[in-house]
Protein backbone atom coordinates (compact mmCIF):
# COMPACT_ATOMS: atom_id res chain seq x y z
CA UNK A 1 0.00 0.00 0.00
CA UNK A 2 1.21 3.40 -0.75
CA UNK A 3 2.03 5.72 2.44
CA UNK A 4 0.74 8.18 2.79
CA UNK A 5 -2.66 6.36 1.73
CA UNK A 6 -5.78 8.88 1.52
CA UNK A 7 -8.89 5.90 2.49
CA UNK A 8 -11.90 7.67 0.78
CA UNK A 9 -14.34 4.99 0.42
CA UNK A 10 -16.58 5.38 3.92
CA UNK A 11 -19.87 4.78 2.31
CA UNK A 12 -18.56 1.12 1.94
CA UNK A 13 -17.35 1.36 5.01
CA UNK A 14 -16.04 3.85 7.48
CA UNK A 15 -13.12 4.39 9.53
CA UNK A 16 -13.17 2.85 13.06
CA UNK A 17 -13.67 5.84 15.37
CA UNK A 18 -11.58 6.50 18.54
CA UNK A 19 -14.88 6.61 20.26
CA UNK A 20 -15.92 2.82 19.28
CA UNK A 21 -12.08 1.81 19.90
CA UNK A 22 -12.46 3.13 23.70
CA UNK A 23 -15.69 1.49 24.15
CA UNK A 24 -14.34 -2.03 22.58
CA UNK A 25 -11.53 -1.14 25.28
CA UNK A 26 -13.57 -0.66 28.39
CA UNK A 27 -15.42 -3.98 27.38
CA UNK A 28 -12.65 -5.88 27.37
CA UNK A 29 -11.11 -4.48 30.62
CA UNK A 30 -14.76 -5.19 32.40
CA UNK A 31 -14.93 -8.20 35.05
CA UNK A 32 -18.10 -9.20 32.76
CA UNK A 33 -15.73 -9.40 29.70
CA UNK A 34 -16.90 -12.41 27.48
CA UNK A 35 -20.39 -13.24 29.97
CA UNK A 36 -23.73 -13.80 28.02
CA UNK A 37 -25.81 -11.10 28.60
CA UNK A 38 -28.77 -13.47 28.77
CA UNK A 39 -27.54 -15.24 31.91
CA UNK A 40 -28.39 -15.00 35.24
CA UNK A 41 -25.44 -14.65 37.59
CA UNK A 42 -23.77 -11.14 37.83
CA UNK A 43 -21.47 -11.04 35.36
CA UNK A 44 -24.01 -11.99 32.61
CA UNK A 45 -26.59 -9.24 34.36
CA UNK A 46 -23.69 -6.96 34.26
CA UNK A 47 -23.02 -7.43 30.71
CA UNK A 48 -27.17 -7.20 29.90
CA UNK A 49 -26.82 -3.70 31.44
CA UNK A 50 -24.28 -2.46 29.13
CA UNK A 51 -26.26 -4.28 26.25
CA UNK A 52 -29.57 -2.30 27.42
CA UNK A 53 -27.26 1.10 27.41
CA UNK A 54 -26.07 0.55 24.21
CA UNK A 55 -29.77 0.19 22.98
CA UNK A 56 -30.60 2.67 24.31
CA UNK A 57 -28.18 5.07 22.96
CA UNK A 58 -29.01 4.28 19.46
CA UNK A 59 -32.67 4.39 20.08
CA UNK A 60 -31.98 8.11 20.76
CA UNK A 61 -30.66 8.76 17.94
CA UNK A 62 -33.42 8.19 16.14
CA UNK A 63 -34.73 11.61 17.51
CA UNK A 64 -38.08 9.72 16.82
CA UNK A 65 -39.17 8.61 20.15
CA UNK A 66 -37.94 5.00 19.59
CA UNK A 67 -38.31 2.70 22.40
CA UNK A 68 -35.42 0.01 23.06
CA UNK A 69 -37.62 -2.82 22.66
CA UNK A 70 -38.82 -1.23 18.95
CA UNK A 71 -34.56 -2.24 17.91
CA UNK A 72 -33.43 -5.79 17.61
CA UNK A 73 -29.67 -5.98 16.95
CA UNK A 74 -28.28 -8.60 14.10
CA UNK A 75 -25.00 -8.89 12.20
CA UNK A 76 -25.82 -5.83 9.72
CA UNK A 77 -27.80 -4.36 6.83
CA UNK A 78 -27.82 -6.89 4.80
CA UNK A 79 -29.26 -9.10 7.55
CA UNK A 80 -31.59 -6.60 8.66
CA UNK A 81 -32.97 -5.71 4.91
CA UNK A 82 -33.57 -9.69 4.23
CA UNK A 83 -35.02 -9.89 7.61
CA UNK A 84 -37.34 -6.54 6.77
CA UNK A 85 -38.62 -7.18 3.40
CA UNK A 86 -39.69 -11.09 4.12
CA UNK A 87 -40.53 -10.73 7.79
CA UNK A 88 -42.99 -7.82 7.38
CA UNK A 89 -44.52 -9.12 3.85
CA UNK A 90 -45.03 -12.46 5.11
CA UNK A 91 -46.97 -11.10 8.47
CA UNK A 92 -49.04 -9.00 6.13
CA UNK A 93 -49.85 -11.39 3.82
CA UNK A 94 -50.66 -13.84 6.88
CA UNK A 95 -52.72 -10.94 8.11
CA UNK A 96 -54.35 -10.25 4.55
CA UNK A 97 -54.03 -13.17 2.14
CA UNK A 98 -54.79 -10.48 -0.72
CA UNK A 99 -51.62 -9.05 -0.18
CA UNK A 100 -49.09 -10.54 -1.62
CA UNK A 101 -47.34 -7.89 -3.64
CA UNK A 102 -44.06 -5.56 -2.42
CA UNK A 103 -42.82 -2.51 -4.03
CA UNK A 104 -39.16 -1.58 -4.08
CA UNK A 105 -37.12 0.98 -5.50
CA UNK A 106 -35.07 0.31 -9.00
CA UNK A 107 -32.14 2.00 -7.03
CA UNK A 108 -32.37 -0.44 -3.61
CA UNK A 109 -29.12 -1.77 -2.16
CA UNK A 110 -28.12 -5.51 -3.26
CA UNK A 111 -29.03 -6.73 0.01
CA UNK A 112 -33.00 -5.74 -1.23
CA UNK A 113 -32.45 -5.73 -5.24
CA UNK A 114 -31.39 -9.09 -4.98
CA UNK A 115 -34.30 -10.12 -3.28
CA UNK A 116 -36.67 -10.36 -5.77
CA UNK A 117 -36.27 -14.24 -7.41
CA UNK A 118 -36.98 -15.62 -3.85
CA UNK A 119 -40.12 -13.51 -2.82
CA UNK A 120 -41.12 -14.64 -6.39
CA UNK A 121 -40.50 -18.03 -5.11
CA UNK A 122 -41.99 -17.25 -1.85
CA UNK A 123 -45.26 -16.14 -3.88
CA UNK A 124 -45.15 -12.53 -3.63
CA UNK A 125 -44.98 -10.79 -6.97
CA UNK A 126 -42.83 -7.34 -6.93
CA UNK A 127 -42.89 -4.30 -8.02
CA UNK A 128 -40.54 -1.70 -9.01
CA UNK A 129 -40.36 2.07 -8.55
CA UNK A 130 -38.23 3.76 -10.75
CA UNK A 131 -36.24 7.20 -9.47
CA UNK A 132 -36.77 10.18 -11.59
CA UNK A 133 -33.73 11.63 -13.78
CA UNK A 134 -31.84 13.15 -10.58
CA UNK A 135 -32.22 9.78 -8.32
CA UNK A 136 -35.11 11.03 -6.57
CA UNK A 137 -37.86 8.11 -5.99
CA UNK A 138 -40.51 10.35 -5.44
CA UNK A 139 -43.88 9.66 -3.66
CA UNK A 140 -45.86 9.97 -7.08
CA UNK A 141 -43.86 6.70 -8.54
CA UNK A 142 -45.05 4.89 -5.42
CA UNK A 143 -47.87 6.15 -5.53
CA UNK A 144 -48.69 4.89 -9.34
CA UNK A 145 -47.97 1.14 -8.37
CA UNK A 146 -49.82 1.23 -4.90
CA UNK A 147 -53.13 -0.57 -4.58
CA UNK A 148 -54.71 -2.67 -1.73
CA UNK A 149 -52.51 -5.52 -3.05
CA UNK A 150 -49.49 -3.91 -1.33
CA UNK A 151 -48.39 -5.70 1.96
CA UNK A 152 -44.88 -3.59 2.05
CA UNK A 153 -43.31 -0.63 0.14
CA UNK A 154 -39.48 -0.24 0.76
CA UNK A 155 -37.24 2.42 -0.09
CA UNK A 156 -33.94 3.07 1.25
CA UNK A 157 -33.42 6.42 2.61
CA UNK A 158 -30.43 7.45 0.63
CA UNK A 159 -28.50 5.56 -2.14
CA UNK A 160 -25.09 4.01 -1.46
CA UNK A 161 -23.71 5.20 -4.52
CA UNK A 162 -25.35 8.97 -5.65
CA UNK A 163 -26.43 9.76 -2.07
CA UNK A 164 -29.58 10.76 -3.04
CA UNK A 165 -31.74 11.20 -0.42
CA UNK A 166 -35.25 10.11 -0.62
CA UNK A 167 -38.47 12.24 0.56
CA UNK A 168 -38.95 8.83 2.96
CA UNK A 169 -41.61 10.37 5.34
CA UNK A 170 -44.11 11.65 2.52
CA UNK A 171 -43.88 8.03 0.37
CA UNK A 172 -44.42 6.46 3.96
CA UNK A 173 -47.73 8.37 4.05
CA UNK A 174 -48.76 6.96 0.37
CA UNK A 175 -47.85 3.65 1.69
CA UNK A 176 -49.66 3.87 5.01
CA UNK A 177 -52.76 5.63 2.92
CA UNK A 178 -53.46 2.38 0.97
CA UNK A 179 -52.69 0.24 3.63
CA UNK A 180 -49.23 -1.66 3.31
CA UNK A 181 -46.27 -1.30 5.52
CA UNK A 182 -43.63 1.19 5.31
CA UNK A 183 -39.54 0.17 5.98
CA UNK A 184 -36.56 2.16 5.09
CA UNK A 185 -32.94 1.00 4.90
CA UNK A 186 -30.92 4.31 6.40
CA UNK A 187 -27.95 2.82 6.49
CA UNK A 188 -25.95 5.50 4.84
CA UNK A 189 -28.33 8.37 5.94
CA UNK A 190 -28.43 7.33 10.14
CA UNK A 191 -25.84 9.66 11.27
CA UNK A 192 -25.03 11.52 8.46
CA UNK A 193 -28.07 13.23 7.98
CA UNK A 194 -30.95 14.44 10.12
CA UNK A 195 -34.01 11.21 9.60
CA UNK A 196 -37.41 11.58 9.26
CA UNK A 197 -39.08 8.19 10.02
CA UNK A 198 -41.57 9.19 12.85
CA UNK A 199 -44.11 7.44 10.62
CA UNK A 200 -42.27 4.59 9.00
CA UNK A 201 -42.83 1.03 10.37
CA UNK A 202 -39.53 -0.34 10.08
CA UNK A 203 -35.60 1.36 10.00
CA UNK A 204 -32.12 -0.19 8.85
CA UNK A 205 -29.02 0.58 10.32
CA UNK A 206 -25.32 -0.35 10.35
CA UNK A 207 -22.29 0.23 12.60
CA UNK A 208 -19.45 0.27 10.02
CA UNK A 209 -20.97 3.08 8.05
CA UNK A 210 -20.79 5.47 11.02
CA UNK A 211 -17.26 4.32 12.30
CA UNK A 212 -18.54 1.02 14.18
CA UNK A 213 -17.38 -2.10 13.51
CA UNK A 214 -18.36 -4.47 10.99
CA UNK A 215 -20.72 -7.30 11.95
CA UNK A 216 -22.70 -5.77 13.94
CA UNK A 217 -26.40 -3.20 12.86
CA UNK A 218 -29.88 -3.30 13.89
CA UNK A 219 -33.66 -3.67 12.47
CA UNK A 220 -35.87 -0.78 14.33
CA UNK A 221 -39.81 -2.18 14.63
CA UNK A 222 -42.30 -0.29 15.64
CA UNK A 223 -44.44 -1.94 18.65
CA UNK A 224 -47.71 -3.14 16.84
CA UNK A 225 -45.86 -3.81 13.34
CA UNK A 226 -45.71 -7.51 13.02
CA UNK A 227 -42.96 -8.95 11.38
CA UNK A 228 -42.36 -13.17 11.41
CA UNK A 229 -39.06 -13.77 13.45
CA UNK A 230 -35.69 -14.07 11.59
CA UNK A 231 -33.94 -16.77 13.37
CA UNK A 232 -35.68 -19.22 15.82
CA UNK A 233 -33.50 -20.71 19.07
CA UNK A 234 -32.69 -19.33 22.11
CA UNK A 235 -35.08 -16.72 22.08
CA UNK A 236 -32.68 -13.82 21.93
CA UNK A 237 -34.19 -9.99 21.04
CA UNK A 238 -37.50 -10.79 22.05
CA UNK A 239 -37.46 -14.48 20.00
CA UNK A 240 -37.73 -12.55 16.73
CA UNK A 241 -33.36 -12.62 16.13
CA UNK A 242 -32.52 -16.13 18.41
CA UNK A 243 -28.71 -15.89 19.20
CA UNK A 244 -26.40 -14.27 21.87
CA UNK A 245 -25.94 -10.52 21.20
CA UNK A 246 -22.25 -9.14 20.39
CA UNK A 247 -22.21 -7.22 23.70
CA UNK A 248 -18.37 -4.99 22.97
CA UNK A 249 -19.63 -4.63 19.20
CA UNK A 250 -23.11 -2.65 20.35
CA UNK A 251 -20.96 -0.79 22.76
CA UNK A 252 -18.80 0.19 19.70
CA UNK A 253 -22.01 0.86 17.88
CA UNK A 254 -23.80 2.94 20.34
CA UNK A 255 -20.48 5.22 20.92
CA UNK A 256 -19.82 5.44 17.61
CA UNK A 257 -23.62 6.99 16.74
CA UNK A 258 -23.71 9.31 19.93
CA UNK A 259 -20.43 10.73 18.61
CA UNK A 260 -21.77 11.39 15.23
CA UNK A 261 -25.46 12.57 16.55
CA UNK A 262 -23.64 15.01 18.62
CA UNK A 263 -21.91 16.43 16.17
CA UNK A 264 -24.58 16.31 13.02
CA UNK A 265 -25.01 19.63 12.55
CA UNK A 266 -21.11 20.73 12.25
CA UNK A 267 -19.80 17.72 10.53
CA UNK A 268 -22.65 18.02 7.71
CA UNK A 269 -21.46 21.72 7.55
CA UNK A 270 -18.01 20.38 7.15
CA UNK A 271 -18.06 17.72 5.21
CA UNK A 272 -21.29 19.53 2.42
CA UNK A 273 -18.22 22.37 2.22
CA UNK A 274 -15.70 19.41 1.31
CA UNK A 275 -17.80 17.82 -1.21
CA UNK A 276 -18.83 21.29 -3.21
CA UNK A 277 -15.32 22.01 -3.05
CA UNK A 278 -14.18 18.53 -4.51
CA UNK A 279 -17.20 18.41 -7.15
CA UNK A 280 -16.42 21.79 -8.01
CA UNK A 281 -12.85 21.46 -8.51
CA UNK A 282 -13.11 17.92 -10.56
CA UNK A 283 -15.84 19.52 -12.70
CA UNK A 284 -14.15 22.70 -13.30
CA UNK A 285 -10.86 20.32 -14.94
CA UNK A 286 -13.76 19.68 -17.86
CA UNK A 287 -13.05 15.91 -17.32
CA UNK A 288 -15.84 14.96 -14.58
CA UNK A 289 -19.49 15.43 -14.39
CA UNK A 290 -22.03 15.16 -11.89
CA UNK A 291 -24.66 12.19 -11.50
CA UNK A 292 -27.13 14.37 -9.98
CA UNK A 293 -27.99 18.28 -9.79
CA UNK A 294 -29.18 18.26 -6.63
CA UNK A 295 -27.01 20.10 -4.26
CA UNK A 296 -25.41 18.32 -1.14
CA UNK A 297 -26.92 18.87 2.48
CA UNK A 298 -30.39 17.30 3.71
CA UNK A 299 -31.20 16.25 0.25
CA UNK A 300 -28.11 14.52 -1.17
CA UNK A 301 -25.83 13.38 1.88
CA UNK A 302 -22.75 15.40 2.30
CA UNK A 303 -20.57 12.52 2.34
CA UNK A 304 -21.09 11.03 -1.09
CA UNK A 305 -19.66 12.37 -4.31
CA UNK A 306 -20.55 10.62 -7.75
CA UNK A 307 -18.92 11.88 -10.86
CA UNK A 308 -18.83 10.46 -14.38
CA UNK A 309 -15.16 10.34 -15.70
CA UNK A 310 -15.41 11.99 -19.92
CA UNK A 311 -13.44 9.25 -21.05
CA UNK A 312 -11.28 6.75 -18.55
CA UNK A 313 -13.95 3.67 -17.17
CA UNK A 314 -14.06 3.27 -13.36
CA UNK A 315 -11.85 0.36 -12.56
CA UNK A 316 -9.20 2.24 -14.64
CA UNK A 317 -9.58 5.03 -12.44
CA UNK A 318 -9.99 3.38 -8.94
CA UNK A 319 -6.98 1.31 -9.77
CA UNK A 320 -4.83 4.45 -10.76
CA UNK A 321 -5.67 5.85 -8.17
CA UNK A 322 -5.07 3.36 -6.06
CA UNK A 323 -1.75 3.20 -7.26
CA UNK A 324 -0.95 6.53 -6.57
CA UNK A 325 -2.11 6.14 -3.05
CA UNK A 326 -6.02 6.95 -3.13
CA UNK A 327 -8.86 4.77 -2.23
CA UNK A 328 -12.07 5.56 -3.96
CA UNK A 329 -14.61 2.93 -5.80
CA UNK A 330 -16.28 2.77 -8.88
CA UNK A 331 -20.21 4.14 -8.65
CA UNK A 332 -21.41 0.24 -8.61
CA UNK A 333 -19.05 -0.84 -6.44
CA UNK A 334 -20.02 -1.94 -2.65
CA UNK A 335 -17.77 -5.14 -2.48
CA UNK A 336 -17.75 -8.20 -4.56
CA UNK A 337 -20.73 -8.77 -5.96
CA UNK A 338 -20.93 -6.18 -9.14
CA UNK A 339 -17.52 -7.37 -10.12
CA UNK A 340 -19.26 -11.03 -11.43
CA UNK A 341 -21.43 -8.73 -13.22
CA UNK A 342 -20.91 -6.17 -15.74
CA UNK A 343 -19.57 -3.70 -13.51
CA UNK A 344 -22.58 -1.25 -14.49
CA UNK A 345 -24.50 0.35 -11.83
CA UNK A 346 -27.98 -0.54 -11.77
CA UNK A 347 -28.36 2.83 -10.06
CA UNK A 348 -26.96 5.18 -12.37
CA UNK A 349 -29.00 3.09 -15.26
CA UNK A 350 -32.07 3.47 -13.56
CA UNK A 351 -31.77 6.69 -13.44
CA UNK A 352 -31.17 7.08 -16.87
CA UNK A 353 -27.44 7.17 -17.48
CA UNK A 354 -26.62 5.30 -20.84
CA UNK A 355 -24.58 2.03 -19.53
CA UNK A 356 -21.08 3.58 -20.95
CA UNK A 357 -21.14 6.56 -18.96
CA UNK A 358 -22.89 4.27 -16.00
CA UNK A 359 -19.42 2.47 -16.15
CA UNK A 360 -17.03 5.50 -16.05
CA UNK A 361 -18.52 6.59 -12.72
CA UNK A 362 -16.86 6.99 -9.62
CA UNK A 363 -17.40 7.51 -5.70
CA UNK A 364 -15.64 9.27 -3.59
CA UNK A 365 -17.11 9.27 0.47
CA UNK A 366 -15.50 10.81 3.50
CA UNK A 367 -16.80 12.57 6.66
CA UNK A 368 -15.68 15.10 8.89
CA UNK A 369 -12.58 12.96 9.46
CA UNK A 370 -11.03 13.88 6.36
CA UNK A 371 -8.08 17.07 5.72
CA UNK A 372 -8.89 19.37 3.31
CA UNK A 373 -4.87 18.46 2.13
CA UNK A 374 -5.52 15.26 1.34
CA UNK A 375 -8.79 15.83 -0.65
CA UNK A 376 -6.65 18.74 -2.05
CA UNK A 377 -3.95 16.12 -3.07
CA UNK A 378 -6.86 13.54 -4.43
CA UNK A 379 -8.17 16.24 -6.74
CA UNK A 380 -5.06 16.94 -7.95
CA UNK A 381 -3.89 13.29 -8.80
CA UNK A 382 -7.84 12.78 -10.26
CA UNK A 383 -6.49 15.29 -12.79
CA UNK A 384 -3.04 14.53 -13.43
CA UNK A 385 -4.97 11.08 -14.66
CA UNK A 386 -6.24 12.61 -17.04
CA UNK A 387 -3.23 14.41 -18.26
CA UNK A 388 -1.26 11.26 -18.51
N1 LIG B 1 -27.64 -0.98 2.53
C1 LIG B 1 -26.87 0.01 2.06
C2 LIG B 1 -27.51 1.25 1.52
C3 LIG B 1 -25.48 -0.13 2.06
O1 LIG B 1 -24.71 0.86 1.59
C4 LIG B 1 -24.91 -1.33 2.57
C5 LIG B 1 -23.44 -1.53 2.57
O2 LIG B 1 -22.79 -1.46 1.60
C6 LIG B 1 -25.76 -2.32 3.05
C7 LIG B 1 -27.12 -2.11 3.01
C8 LIG B 1 -25.22 -3.61 3.61
O3 LIG B 1 -24.62 -3.36 4.85
P1 LIG B 1 -23.85 -4.46 5.71
O4 LIG B 1 -22.45 -4.46 5.19
O5 LIG B 1 -23.95 -3.97 7.12
O6 LIG B 1 -24.52 -5.75 5.51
Amino acid sequence: MQSPYTYLDYAASAPVRACAQQALARYNDAAYAGANPNSLHTPGRLARGELDFARKMLCACFHADVKPHELYFCSGATEANNWAVRGLASAMHAKNPHRDRIIISQVEHDSIFALPRMLTQAGFRVSLAAPDEHGVVTPAAVEHLLDDDVALVSCMYANNETGIVMPISEIAHAAHAAGAYMHTDAVQAFCHVPLMISNVDAVTISAHKIGGYVGIGALMVRRGVHITPLLYGGGQEAALRSGTQAVCLASAFAAAAAECDSALASSMQTTTALARDVTKQLCDSGMFEPTSDIPYGELRLPGIVSLTHKSIDAQTLVLQLDALGFGISSGSACGVAHAAQDGVSHVLVAQGLSKDRAARSIRISFDERVSKQDLQRFIDSACNIHAR
